[in-house]
This record gives structure tokens, sequence and C-alpha cells, in this order.
């Protein structure tokens, strides 16, 4: 009996990585389930045990948990309707099979698999309908317990009805029909009496109370599937709403191959999960009056279906890469340096025998982030921070570092050594004094010393850069790069050695 409470269900097979077609599923799931105060469920459909992988079904809780997409029951959390792992759930799809067959809307078959390649084959040969011909529909009751006595493994058909019309209504793509004799006599229990997708699927959905199967639409060839069986067990069928496929940028479809597929991927691309979530969430719903940037609660509150496209949608990498940018700027620092200290750890560029010092990674984060669009982004400009640099940038010591650099450097370290304070405003001013006394354009002094301290020619503004790294960084890379320059004057050969 369906009632007006709204409850939906992600149910993703472990046989693999979350992509990020699945986590756009869970999340219009999850968007459609607090809109209507309902409750969103997880469910794991785990019985193919051939493409069972354990991996992946921790890695499905974390990339949902990642991307703040939390289930009111399911694994973990449990609730009235489990358990919510379907290989735990083995007695209810027996029991329901075995329903089936007594209502006559299901038989056992017996056919060796020898026999279905055959047939199968032949098929192929006259390019008709393939599927099962139906040969165990009308074994007599002697014949099936005979077979039954001596042992012969089975598999629990269902009787496809001929001739009919099967009609449901798709919330997004509006009616769909589908002819019944199109249909084969598909396995609901296999031999080793694990259930099929189908089965199982289906009685979970009734005994879970869904209401609403939100699903990507290379399942909408199975609800007519779905739609007889509902209809054999005399239960009525939920609403059903197939999502739009997701094309890569570049066309087809999206694929580990053409990027990054994973939720997970994207995490250790630098992406941030409230980026993430916000960018899926417009894969084919279109919130209206242009909206994109918009943050869960302001989704909830104006997600509908209606609002869904048929269309394909695309995955546009560049627009994911914007938003995240957005994000980036607008986290708390505090909160940003929280994600970057454990991949500047990974890099081992943290001192992990000295306590952290957070102060300096936040002024860090505070300078880089603008230029970043993605956490990888920030931390691969973040290498001098940390480390002194060794080499400088061919292109820019070329233009930099001639033998006079050495000179202004000097000056510059002399200057800095006596800077009262050493706070971008003074070394600001210390910068322009030193130039003018000298004659020379300020560029003389800032390039040279950007590159010093760094190594690049690139970067912060140079006075917050020499704030941020502090006096003492900043003058032992000034020595160090006057030597360096020093070195490799003396090295030059001249034209009387030649
Ligand atoms: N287990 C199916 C999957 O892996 C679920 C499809 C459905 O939602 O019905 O996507």
């Amino acid at each position: 009996m369906m009632t007006d409470e709204v409850r939906v269900r992600f149910a993703p097979s472990p046989t693999g990585y979350l992509h990020v077609g699945g986590a756009r599923s869970a999340l219009f799931n999850y968007l459609f389930a607090k809109r209507h105060r309902g409750t969103f469920i997880l469910r794991i459909e785990d019985t193919d045990r051939n493409r069972f992988i354990e991996e992946a079904m921790r890695e499905i809780y974390e990339s949902l948990k990642w991307l703040g997409i939390t289930w009111d029951e399911g694994p973990e959390t449990e609730g009235s309707c489990g358990p919510y792992i379907q290989s735990e759930r083995l007695e209810q799809y027996r029991t329901h099979a075995e329903l089936l067959a007594a209502k006559g809307h299901a038989y056992r078959c017996f056919c060796s698999p020898e026999r279905l390649a055959t047939i199968r084959g032949e098929q192929e040969k006259k390019k008709g309908k393939l599927g099962y011909d139906g040969f165990c529909r009308t074994l007599s009751d002697r014949e099936i317990q005979s077979r039954l006595a001596s042992g012969m493994p089975y598999v629990i058909r269902f009787k496809i009805p001929s001739g009919r019309c099967v009609r449901f209504n798709d919330l997004i793509r509006g009616t769909i029909e589908y002819r019944s004799d199109l249909l084969d006599d598909f396995v609901l229990l296999k031999t080793d009496g694990y259930p099929t997708y189908h089965l199982a699927n289906v009685v979970d959905d009734h005994l879970m109370r869904i209401s609403h199967v939100l699903r990507g639409d290379e399942w909408i060839a199975s609800t007519p599937r779905h739609v007889l069986l509902y209809e054999a067990f005399g239960w009525s069928p939920p609403s059903f709403a197939h999502l739009p496929i997701i094309l890569s940028s570049n066309g087809g479809k999206l694929s580990k191959r053409k990027g990054a597929a994973s939720v997970m991927d994207y995490k250790r691309a630098g992406y941030l999960p409230e980026a993430l979530f916000n960018f899926l969430a417009l894969l084919g719903w279109a919130p209206g009056e242009d909206r994109e940037k918009m943050n869960p609660d302001e989704m909830i509150a104006s997600f509908s279906i209606e609002q869904i496209s048929p269309k394909a949608s695309v995955f546009d990498e560049k627009k994911l890469e914007w938003m995240n940018g957005l994000y980036m700027a607008e986290r708390p620092v505090a909160s940003l340096t929280g994600e970057v200290v454990p991949l500047l750890r990974e890099k081992g560029w943290l001192d992990e025998t000295a306590p952290l010092d957070t102060r300096y990674i936040e002024k860090m984060v505070l300078l880089l982030r603008e230029r970043s669009k993605r956490l990888s982004d920030l931390v691969a400009a973040a290498h001098y921070f940390f480390i002194d640099p060794v080499a400088y940038d061919e292109k820019a010591e070329k233009k930099y570092f001639p033998a006079e650099a050495a000179d202004h450097l000097l000056l510059l370290d002399l200057g800095m050594r006596n800077c009262p304070d050493f706070t971008r405003n003074s070394l600001e001013e210390l910068f322009r004094k030193l130039a003018e006394s000298k004659g020379i354009p300020a560029g003389t002094l800032i390039h040279p010393a950007r590159l010093a301290v760094s190594g690049v020619s690139f970067g912060p503004g140079l006075f917050e850069l020499l704030e941020t790294l502090g006096r003492e960084r900043v003058l032992r890379r000034i020595e160090n790069a006057v030597a360096h320059i020093r070195k490799k004057a003396t090295a030059r050969p001249t034209v009387h050695e030649r």
C-alpha cells in the first residue's frame, strides 16, 4: 500500500568504485527525500557474487559520506526495514520466488547451460528474438518431481504473460509502453539460491516501502519486467523516474578512460566535496533562473523531479573546476588548511619532528588559494613554502640572475636584516627606497628577489610572500642565491681563456 510518505533509495551494486553517475543518482534521491521530509535509504545490491568486490562496498560508503550524502536507513545506520545488504536477505527472495511459483506466475527451469547455449546459437543464426524459449513452462508435475528427486539443479523463471502492453508512467519521460512479447521468461532465482537483480530489487522496493524509484536511464529497459512482477505479486508499484545519461564533454559515455570517473578520483584530484555536490546536482536538474552556485539547503528547498530534463547532460570538467574555485575561495581558511595539511604530509614537506605551524600554513593558503582552482593546484604551488630552492627556473635565471644581481640581492639582504618589522608595507617601502637610491627600476630588485626566494618567476605578490616566508627563511635564501650567482659568474669561461 502506498502512503504519501516519500521513501527513496540508492541501490548500488558493489562491483566497482562509485562513479560520478552513481553519485548523481544518490544525490537526486537524497535531495528529493529531504525536500519532502522523507527517508533516504542506502541498499547494497550484492547478489551478483561473481562481480562482488568487498573493497567497492567500503568505497561506496566512504564516497557518499565524503560528499555529504548521508542515509537515514541502510548499512551502519540500520532502520526498521533491514538488513539493507541483499546477501543478508536471501530468505526473503526465496520465499517470494516460491510464492510466485505457487500463484502460477513462475516455474522451475531445469535446462542445462549447454541447452541454453544451443538455443541461443540457433536464435542468433535465425536473427530472431533472443532469450529463453519456455521449454520448462509446460513440464508436468511428475516431470518436475522426478527431476527434483534426482537432484537436478534448477532456476526459477518468471512467466511473462503473452500479448500484453506493459505501460508505466515515467515522471521525467511520460508514458512508456512495452510489448510483453519482446520479453523472455527471465530468471528470478539462480541455481546458487541467489536472486537476480530484478527479483531482489522489486521485493526490496516493496518491503522497504519505496515510494519513488529514481535511477539512471540504463535501467529503463528493466522497468517493464518490474511492473509485471509488481502485478504478479499483487503490489502497487512505486513511481518511476529515469535520470538522463551523462556524457563526457568530448562526447560519448563518461568513463575512466576519458579522465577521472570515480568520486574518489575527484577527491584525489583536489576537488572539494561541496563543489562536486553542487556540480552533480546540476547534471540534469535545472533549478531555474540560471541559478548555479547553491548550498545544500537551497538545493533541497527547490529540488523537483519536474525540473529534470530527459536530455543527456554533459559532464563539463571546466565548469566543475570553475565551481571548485568558487568554493575554495569561500571556505574558511582554517578549514581549507585542514584539507591541505594531509596533502603536504603526503609530499613529505612538513617537519614531522616539530609542532605543526598552523599559522604559517594558513597564511600560505590565503596567498595561494586565489590562484588555485583545486587543492592539488594549491599544493603544487606550495613547494617553496617548505623547501629552500636548490635550483632556479632556467629561463628566469638567464633573465633575472645576471652577475650584478648578486650585488642587488646583497643590498636587499642588508636592508631586510635591518628592517624594523618584516611586514609587506615596510618591505615595499624598503624596495622602493633602495631602487631609488641606486637609480634603478624597482623591478630590477623585485624579480631577482622573487626568483631567489621561490625558485620561480611567478606567484603571489612579492611583499606578501616575503612577509609570509619570514625574515629568517628569506635572508637564508637570498644568501644562497648570491652564492649561486657568484659561483656561476666565476665558472663562466672568459674570452682570454679560449
Ligand atoms: N543495483 C542497481 C545498480 O547497480 C540498481 C538499479 C536500481 O536503482 O534499480 O545501479
